[in-house]
């Protein structure tokens, strides 16, 4: 990787180049929540001004920009001989700025169930190709967990990705694009001085981690825990309001609808993200529903992301962000539910 530095009225003057040329995605401050604090969400930028390069955590995650929650897959124009059919892959590129680690740890996650499996998803595929990231780092906030899962470093997937290291930004480089636009704002290749600057603020942001979750041995022990109380005792909590995976960088459940004109002269087929929590997620034709309690989707929640991802690929899909934790009105999070399952097998 290379690294160079970049001074904020640069890179305020690089926020604008690309302003001019691409839709640019950035954490914006939308509202206060009860306590007062700003609520930040990933929207369009219409000038610099709107970018929040201190936000703390985003209510839901920058994965709608490449998982929408409804997108039409085809338009169909239907006619006597027969239909014609109208798919768009493509969008106009796109720049997302200020995603944090984990964020991006997320994505790499989803590609390799969107972008890398043998039925890649050509919508996501065209998304991922087309958005530039550039990351931030940030000091984690008490409830991030995100070390814990090896998410709290990004070393790929990103084109740039920023520490600020005081009166200039320090940048790692990960793509010839980046590397492009970012000399053409006068980067500066980094001095002893820069070098000294960015750990000092690495280490400052490693202490700062409050929130553990043993994850070490947790897919065995969800295999041992599986008929435990623990399910029943969240599970009874838990409103199936679908929250939790709507904020999740991860998750990817979705369902298919077809709406066809009264008149069947056109129809669309779209996709909308999912949750499985959701009462009738496993409902199938017929009305059977193969999980009809609250408790049973919830703990095939906590096994997809913490049980089945890991035997697919080798690591869990969780990122530790904490978001489902803060959006779950029944306090269900992962720490509390992963620290219940460890203290009963301690029993
Ligand atoms: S765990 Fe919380 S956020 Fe998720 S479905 Fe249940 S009540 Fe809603
Ligand atoms: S902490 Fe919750 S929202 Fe964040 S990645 Fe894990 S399951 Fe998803």
């Amino acid at each position: 990787m290379l690294f160079k530095t970049i001074t904020r009225e640069n890179f305020k003057k690089m926020v604008e180049a690309l302003m001019e040329e691409n839709e640019v995605i950035g954490p914006k401050a939308r509202d206060l929540d009860t306590e007062g604090k700003k609520i930040y969400r990933f929207l369009k930028l219409n000038s610099f001004e709107e970018l929040e390069m201190d936000y703390t955590r985003s209510y839901s995650s920058p994965k709608n920009y490449f998982l929408p929650f409804k997108e039409d897959l085809a338009v169909y124009d239907l006619h006597d001989k027969g239909w014609d059919q109208d798919i768009h892959y493509t969008i106009h590129p796109r720049v997302i700025i200020g995603m944090r680690a984990c964020d991006i740890n997320a994505l790499l996650k989803l590609d390799q169930v969107m972008a890398k499996s043998v039925y890649p998803d050509p919508y996501y595929f065209a998304r991922r190709r087309n958005t530039l990231i550039i990351g931030l780092d940030h000091e984690p906030l008490e409830d991030c967990f995100c070390r814990s899962m090896n998410a709290d470093t990004a070393f790929h997937g990103f084109d740039l990705f920023l520490t600020d290291i005081g009166k200039d930004y320090f940048a790692a480089i990960n793509s010839d694009t980046a590397y492009m636009i970012l000399n053409r704002f006068d980067a500066k290749d980094v001095t002893k001085e820069d070098q000294f600057l960015y750990k000092k603020v690495k280490s400052r942001i490693e202490s700062k981690f409050k929130t553990q979750v043993t994850i070490t041995i947790l897919p065995e022990l969800m295999d041992l825990e599986f008929e435990s109380e623990v399910w029943k005792k969240w599970g009874d909590k838990c409103l199936s309001c679908g929250s939790c995976a709507m904020v999740c960088p991860t998750c990817y459940c979705y369902g298919i609808e077809e709406d066809i004109d009264l008149d069947f002269s056109m129809a669309v087929k779209r996709k909308f993200l999912y949750s499985c929590n959701l009462l009738d997620f496993a409902t199938v034709a017929g009305g059977h529903n193969f999980r009809p309690r609250a408790d049973v989707r919830l703990k095939y929640r906590y096994y997809h992301q913490f049980r089945g991802f890991v035997e697919a690929f080798n690591q869990s899909l969780c990122v530790g962000c904490n978001r489902c934790g803060k959006a779950c009105l029944a306090g269900i999070s992962p720490k509390v539910v992963i620290d219940d399952l460890i203290e009963t097998e301690k029993r």
